[in-house]
């Protein structure tokens, strides 16, 4: 439980989901977005560096040896970049909640006025929404506002944490396929077979990203593995050029 402030709301939760039963995408949305984003950075990526370092005629443990280092590396750039921008997200919703309560103590009457009107404009009519907003401030005008004025419930409310290590087991997921790959693949077939792979496991990802927000399958599979293809062919020109530099 994130926002310690106002300890009904937890208790609140568990109530509505007894009696809220139909699942919504939104419930599940944001954590498959970060999942899909991170597992599809990781294949792209890991698969892009293997196949580059493969390209400049780097031994089969040399290029084992850079996609550890990339997925490490990716893994841990996407921790510390979703835990730096959720930890914003989180002060501004902790300091709103902070400007919320010194309202609340010093102007009620006003903070009741603006909570009835918020449901007028959802379309109460004005006897009933006043009457709404006074027992909601009754029981708990923290939560009543931060719900409705703010926007900040349980469900949407930021955990840098957690986001910070969803999004770096996804992007380790996703480019310890390429580099299983790597390591089971013959040497002599290995850009072909990193490239090839890791093109099926966007499709399947693609797909699957697609199809649970609702979307359709087909466009999401061709631009996921469009921009795949394109970084591993850009990478393995550079590689390929470096080789014959080197
Ligand atoms: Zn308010």
């Amino acid at each position: 439980m994130l926002l310690k402030p106002w300890p009904g709301l937890e208790i609140k939760t568990r109530t509505m989901s007894r009696i809220h039963t139909e699942r919504h995408r939104t419930h599940s949305i944001g954590w498959l977005r970060a999942a899909v984003l991170g597992a599809n950075d990781g294949i792209v990526s890991t698969a892009s560096l293997i196949i580059g370092v493969a390209a400049a005629n780097a031994t089969q443990s040399a290029v084992l040896v850079a996609g550890v280092a990339g997925l490490v590396a990716g893994a841990m750039s996407m921790a510390a970049g979703e835990y730096v921008s959720v930890s914003s997200q989180f002060d501004t919703e902790q300091a709103d909640i902070a400007r919320e309560r010194h309202e609340l103590a010093t102007d009620s009457a006003r903070e009741t006025a603006e909570l009835a009107g918020i449901y007028v404009q959802r379309g109460l009519d004005a006897d009933l929404a006043q009457q709404v907003a006074t027992q909601l401030m009754a029981k708990d005008a923290l939560g009543a506002h931060a719900r409705d004025e703010l926007g900040i419930s349980e469900v949407v409310s930021a955990r840098p944490l957690q986001a910070a290590w969803a999004s770096a087991g996804a992007f380790t997921v996703g480019a310890g396929l390429p580099l299983a790959s790597a390591w089971l693949s013959p040497e002599r077939h290995l850009t072909l077979v990193v490239g090839a792979t890791s093109l099926l496991f966007l499709v399947l990802l693609g797909g699957l990203a697609a199809y649970t927000g609702g979307a359709p399958i087909a466009r999401g599979v061709a631009r996921v593995t469009f921009w795949g293809a394109l970084a591993m062919a850009i990478t393995a020109g550079v590689g390929r050029l470096f080789g014959v530099v080197a």
